[in-house]
């Protein structure tokens, strides 16, 4: 029996550092000790009386009434979350573009503006594009590591600023503090997608951020094993709205599965960072190889935003974007002949993964179409994970022989 309903979270100093807050945060009191938040998977909670009910319904008492609305599991990973992004709550959810769905839902009604960056994950382009706009949401999308055009688009009725930074696939970065500065100045709220580079290396709320969300089945999961995301709020208040309609969408993430996030946050520090050295080794390797083109990565001194990159975030994340001398056919090569990295799409696991778009995720578009979204027959997306570096430099050297 956990103590009383609501039981104390494990205290954790102010001061304390982000590698201590991975392994505490979060953990929630216990009748029997257990040093892990134990996986409350019930679907509901019993009423000590129908007056205990009446109570926890008015929100007179703290406490736990039904999982889709609260459950302590689930509650554990929420508060480790949101004291490693610095909010104040967050909210659980089944995927990381629910996560998305929920920051719209909760900011947006028909005849809102949202503006958009045109380097975001593909989905959030398209719920914004064809989802929404069917309730009389009008959608800009902007290149916003161009603060004049991001500034130009602003209407009378703008609510929301969305970005992702770096950005998807191109590794484009975006100005926060800037944006969250613009936003403000023109009435709107501003929301990081902060997955590429998890609460370790980039903290947007520090950066004038109103809203922050992650797919956390990338890197705060990070074993590859769960679909899960997280919105971070650094107001109470409008924690209450949004967790008014997560309860009414129901998109919300569940017990087992927060657990597995959870056990996944304690080594998150250890394993971006080791990540992040590693892709920097690998970034190296390929800028130099004869048969590369160019190499993107926000570490390298070669990306436009290199400045950019060290004023806002602590370190550079691990993906790395690169292009091959002989477009598709070279791309197909280096897929079938690469061992270690796994051909697979995602991103933020222990294992390296990589992928060509041109003949795999967006093979199907056409060449024309891909043109257009700036996605060369060439270009090739690498998850760098925590394998040993000599392995993973081997591995590339190997498979690029064949190119
Ligand atoms: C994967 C991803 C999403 C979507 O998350 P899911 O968990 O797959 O729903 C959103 N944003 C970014 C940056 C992502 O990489």
């Amino acid at each position: 029996m956990i103590i009383g309903n609501g039981g104390n979270h494990t205290m954790l100093n102010k001061n304390m550092k982000t590698d201590t807050i991975c392994v505490h945060a979060g953990l929630k009191d216990n009748l029997e000790g257990a040093v892990v938040t134990p996986i409350y998977q019930t679907s509901t909670f019993k009423f000590q009386s129908a007056d205990h009910g009446a109570r926890l319904f008015k929100g007179e008492e703290d406490g736990y009434i039904y999982t889709r609305m609260r459950n302590p599991t689930v509650e554990a990973m929420e508060d480790a979350v949101a004291a490693l992004e610095g909010g104040v709550k967050s909210i659980g959810c089944a995927s990381g573009m629910a996560a998305v769905h929920l920051i719209i839902a909760a900011t947006i009604k028909s005849g809102d503006h949202v503006i958009c960056s045109e380097s975001v994950y593909g989905p959030t382009l398209t719920i914004l594009k064809d989802f929404f706009t069917h309730y009389n949401i009008d959608v800009t999308f902007v290149d916003s590591s161009n603060l004049e055009e991001l500034k130009n688009a602003f209407k009378p009725n703008t609510k929301l600023v969305h970005i992702e930074t770096p950005g998807n696939p191109t590794l484009v970065m975006s100005d926060i503090e800037e944006i969250a500065k613009l936003a403000h100045n023109n009435g709107a709220k501003l929301s990081v997608d902060n997955t590429f580079m998890s609460p370790i290396m980039q903290k947007p709320f520090e950066l004038g951020a109103d809203y922050i969300m992650h797919s956390m089945t990338k890197f705060l999961n990070g074993h590859a094993d769960v679909v899960a995301g997280i919105v971070v709020l650094k107001d109470l208040e409008e924690y209450k709205k949004f967790r008014k309609v997560s309860n009414l969408v129901g998109g919300v993430i569940d017990p087992f599965n927060s657990f597995l996030v959870h056990r996944g946050l304690k080594t998150l520090a250890l394993r971006v960072r080791k990540q992040a050295e590693n892709a920097m080794k690998v970034a190296e390797f390929l800028e130099k190889h004869p048969k590369i083109e160019w190499v993107i990565f926000p570490g390298l001194k070669s990306h436009p935003q290199y400045e950019l990159g060290i004023k806002q975030m602590t370190g550079f994340g691990s993906m790395i974007t690169v292009e091959l001398k002989g477009g598709l056919e070279a791309g197909k090569k280096l897929m079938d002949n690469i061992t270690l990295f796994t051909l697979a799409v995602s991103l933020g696991g222990v294992e390296s993964l990589i992928q060509h778009p041109a003949s795999m995720t967006h093979a199907s578009m056409g060449k024309e179409a891909r043109e257009q979204a700036k996605i060369t027959d060439g270009l090739v997306r690498i998850a760098v994970g925590i394998e040993d570096i000599d392995d993973m430099i081997s591995a590339l050297e190997l498979a690029l022989q064949h190119v």
